[in-house]
């Protein structure tokens, strides 16, 4: 009665026992320090950022050799687990919870056969106990599971019932479970196992399966909503699962996430897991491991294991998160060789693995600022405190959040003093660096930072020397790009820096002769794009370019630059992902830029670059894919169906004239804005 119990506890079928014991047989040669080495590179390259903290005193100017202390307190990356009302009454699980994750996924408390035990009788208590306490902690929750396809893992009740009796009791399930965790779960795990079973659609036709996906969204536009399966990075059943969402996407279903539950045996093989995840990342779609564990007596090859798909996980781009499905050997569904902390909380080997790749994966460090009231550091994404202890001030503590970028993410922290060694406050340095870029009836201009300012303004003529007008104040960024200009015509702008002192001297004269957008005769350029998800309204926006080179000469990827325009809604802060590029991610780079004033279709544009470690374009070849991602810091909806470089028609590559690309500054494709 216990086992079947906990069997029917887990997130797994029944069927799963007899295909643990097959050993796993991988084809790869690649020797597990390759693969780690290779692993510890992209972490490298995509979970970390240039950071710079800027000291500076009440007015505004940088202040030297103040000590900043930089404690990363949470992780963008998703660690979590399985929870359970153990943390309800027993405050070691709940403190050992706290100290090791930062989401969590009820175990069973919110699946249907927990909370409709009869028809009718609804009862949430167990899991909005446990959301209390996560909540109350600030940890984040993913909802499993809305419905499973699985029929042993139903109600009972449910499973003797079909046609329109079933359909009832199945949209009361969502309607109701939905709205009941409405603003509390971030992820729904939708319709649990469908490679594992097919309950509803035997019975209610394979249209249901798209339904219960559109369904949800309705009822809870902001929740993502996930498939999640087994053995599709245990075992080579990413195939099926890719063919699986493939026709879910097909059918218009909206999937914003990938759930590969990870539930291994005693043995972990990270070559052939990561060519699981390369095949599965192919759609695009975050990938979250959702129900990690690893069954082996020996706590070292556990721990050995639970590295392998950490590390892996932690490298892949495509990869947001992993939950374990359990940690402590008094509750682990899979018994105490699947735990990481042993029946009396001492850790074992596993869970001294864990820490140590946490401790590893998280930014602690303090130094002193530099001449001009700099520390510089470069850490990984996530929540930092930062204190700062000036000469003659207050510690001063602030929160920070750095996000992915390619650029340095500048925080800048006041305190309370007069700067100490620094008493006469000055006004900044001009800006260096102007550069400015033609385009149709605009120009783009773009400086370097100056130390101690808080805006820019930017001036502009219309012959050389000036009189200046200003045409922009209280810019915040290093770049602006100044439209309705005349064709034809030169122009000539400066930059000056601004704090509460007063306004720096102009920078350096730059000049520009906006001309009409068409393609130059000479460009033998082209930029194809295509759609892995035509959602128009959803929380990120994803593309697919191609760079065709129609030459006869080779052509330097460093010097191009394609342009993506959106209006973004809102005015939350654009991130960029490059989640894969055939001449490889890490030479891929992305920024935003603002139109001012906005074009039909186009308030901001995404700019994509490479440096030269993408290489060029051989005569009458191309770029191969590169595959990006948009999303708001805030991870609230674009609506894409008035953006300028959208079109939901085109799911496999065409040339679009909309997205640009320019070589070297001038535009080689399409129409701009
Ligand atoms: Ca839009």
């Amino acid at each position: 009665m216990m086992w079947w119990k906990k069997w029917l506890g887990s997130s797994m079928a029944f069927i799963l026992l007899a295909t643990l014991v097959i050993p796993v047989i991988d084809g790869s040669t690649a020797s597990a320090a390759d693969w780690k080495t290779e692993a510890n590179d992209r972490i490298e390259q995509i979970r970390k950022r240039n950071a710079e903290i800027r000291v500076v005193d009440a007015s505004g100017n940088p202040i030297s050799g103040a000590t900043v202390s930089v404690k990363q307190t949470k992780h963008r990356f998703g660690f979590g687990s399985a929870i359970n009302t153990n943390v309800l009454t027993n405050a070691t699980y709940a403190n050992f919870f706290k100290n090791h994750f930062e989401w969590a996924v009820h175990e069973n408390e919110s699946k249907w056969y927990s909370t409709e035990t009869s028809q009718g009788n609804v009862n949430y208590s167990n899991a909005d106990k446990i959301m209390e306490w996560t909540e109350a902690n600030g940890i984040i929750s993913r909802g499993h599971t809305v419905l499973w396809e699985v029929e042993a893992n139903n109600p009972s009740w449910v499973k003797s019932l079909t046609g329109t009796a079933l359909r009832s009791a199945m949209d009361s399930r969502i309607t109701s479970v939905v709205n009941h965790f409405k603003g509390k779960y971030v992820h729904w795990d939708v319709n649990n196992e469908m490679l594992h079973g097919s309950f509803f659609k035997d019975r209610l036709g394979a249209a249901i399966w798209p339904y219960m996906y559109q369904r949800v969204r309705a009822l809870d536009p902001n929740v993502k909503l996930f498939v999640n399966d087994y053995n599709v990075i245990e075992y080579d059943e990413d195939v099926a699962y890719k063919a699986q969402i493939k026709s879910l996407l097909d059918q218009g279903a909206p999937i914003d996430g990938i759930g590969a539950q990870g539930h291994f045996g005693a043995t972990i093989d990270p070559v052939a897991v990561k060519r699981r995840l390369d095949n599965l990342a192919t759609f695009g779609l975050p990938i979250w491991i959702t129900e990690y564990d690893s069954t082996v007596s020996n706590e070292n090859t556990r721990a050995d294991n639970l590295e392998a798909m950490y590390r892996l996980a932690f490298s892949h781009s495509s990869v947001d998160g992993v939950l374990m499905w359990g940690f402590w050997a008094g509750s682990h569904w899979r018994g105490a060789d699947a735990a990481i902390v042993n029946q009396d909380w001492t850790l074992n080997a596993a869970g001294k693995r864990y820490e140590a790749l946490l401790k590893e994966w998280t930014t602690v460090q303090s130094g002193t600022t530099t001449s001009d009231g700099k520390y510089p550091f470069r850490g990984f994404h996530g929540t930092y405190e930062i204190t700062v202890t000036a000469p003659g001030a207050a510690a001063v503590t602030k929160t920070f959040e750095l996000e992915p970028g390619s650029t340095t993410q500048v925080f800048t922290v006041q305190t309370t003093g007069n700067g100490g060694g620094n008493p006469n406050p000055t006004v900044p340095a001009a800006p260096t660096g102007v550069t400015a870029t033609v385009g149709d009836a605009q120009a783009s201009l773009n400086w370097n930072a100056v130390s101690g300012a808080t805006s820019y303004t930017v001036k502009r003529a219309t012959t050389s020397g000036g009189p200046y007008t200003t045409v922009a104040t209280g810019i915040a960024a290093t770049s602006y790009v100044n439209t309705g200009l005349t064709n034809g015509t030169p122009y000539y702008y400066v930059v000056s820096a601004v704090n509460s002192v007063g306004e720096s001297t102009n920078s350096s004269q730059v000049s520009v002769t906006p001309t009409v957008s068409q393609p130059p005769s000479t460009s033998n350029l082209a930029v194809q794009y295509k759609l892995n998800n035509t959602s128009i309204i959803g929380n990120t926006i994803n593309a697919t370019f191609n760079i065709k080179n129609n030459g006869t000469a080779a052509v330097n990827l460093s010097n191009l630059k394609l342009r993506y325009y959106l209006t973004k809604e809102g005015s939350a802060s654009l991130n960029f992902w490059c989640d894969w590029a055939q001449v490889g991610t890490s030479s891929v780079n992305g920024s935003f830029g603002s139109i001012s004033p906005a074009k039909t279709g186009a308030d901001t544009y995404l700019e994509i670059g490479f440096s030269s470690a993408a290489g060029s374009i051989a005569a009458g070849g191309q770029s191969g894919d590169i595959q990006i991602r948009i999303a708001k810091a805030d991870w609230t909806n674009f609506d894409q169906a008035n953006d300028y470089s959208f079109d939901s028609t085109k799911t496999s590559y065409a040339n679009w004239n909309k997205v640009t690309l320019f070589q070297n500054g001038n535009l080689a494709w399409g129409i701009e804005p």
